[in-house]
């Protein structure tokens, strides 16, 4: 399995050369390719490779991740999967979309796939996406936490890519009794030491990762992963082989 970053900064104005354009992922197997999400500021060559790829997931409507909230985009003959509430929520809609439901395991080629319901945002429900094919990844860019028991979620999984928006501060908002927002980096590395985990790979990389000295980064990762797991953050157009 190959995965590649075309872009992984999230919903914020800063940016440098590792972190320009909004957080995406593809997904190769055999014959079978994967890109998901397609914000605003998507990286210029998913434009002229997009129809190579098989199919496009979307995770939630924000338009970091889907640009159909807010702009016509007519260049992408793909089908494109998401939720019903991604779909009803956006001001445009993908030509060839496919409404998936969370929980549900769908076939893709080469590809098992299922989304699972996050705490993210309350106006723009989110989910992420469990891939199996010859390793099992995990792909939330936004998370706060999970719906799901942890457990039946993780703990299969080789490879958890999650949200980097903050490494630990504290981004977690209220609303009544419902919490949106997003987790903190030093949390999911707990999540991935509890769940037997391995590799962490950070992306949607908030203004703290962007605009921190990369030395300093690299100690408070070493510190999060404690010597039990292995933490990296993703640069836009990295690709690695698993
Ligand atoms: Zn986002
Ligand atoms: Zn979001």
């Amino acid at each position: 399995m190959i995965i590649e970053f075309p872009g992984t900064k999230g919903e914020i104005e800063e940016s440098s050369s590792s972190h320009k354009y909004h957080s995406s992922l593809i997904v190769k197997e055999k014959t079978t390719t994967v890109l998901i999400d397609f914000g605003v500021k998507y990286n210029p060559r998913l434009i002229r490779e997009i129809n190579d790829f098989n199919y496009l997931l979307i995770t939630h409507a924000h338009p970091d991740h889907y640009i159909w909230t807010v702009e016509e985009e007519n260049r992408i003959n793909i089908p494109v999967y998401l939720t019903i509430e991604t779909l009803n929520y956006g001001k445009y809609k993908p030509g060839n979309y496919r409404v998936i439901k969370s929980g549900i395991e769908y076939i893709l080629n080469d590809f098992r796939v299922r989304a699972f319901d996050v705490i993210h945002s309350l106006r723009c429900p989110a989910v992420a996406y469990k891939i199996k094919g010859s390793r099992t990844i995990v792909y939330a860019p936004d998370i706060l936490d999970f719906k799901d028991d942890k457990e039946m979620v993780l703990g299969d999984v080789d490879l958890l890519i999650a949200d980097g928006s903050s490494l630990n501060i504290n981004m977690v908002r209220r609303s009544g009794d419902k919490l949106f927002g997003h987790t903190r980096v030093v949390t999911i590395a707990g999540w991935c030491k509890k769940y037997g985990v391995k590799e962490l790979i950070i992306t949607h990389c908030g203004k703290q990762i962007v605009t921190m000295d990369e030395n300093e980064l690299k100690e408070k990762l070493k510190e999060y992963a404690e010597g039990k797991i292995n933490i990296r953050v993703a640069h836009d157009d990295r690709v690695i082989e698993l």
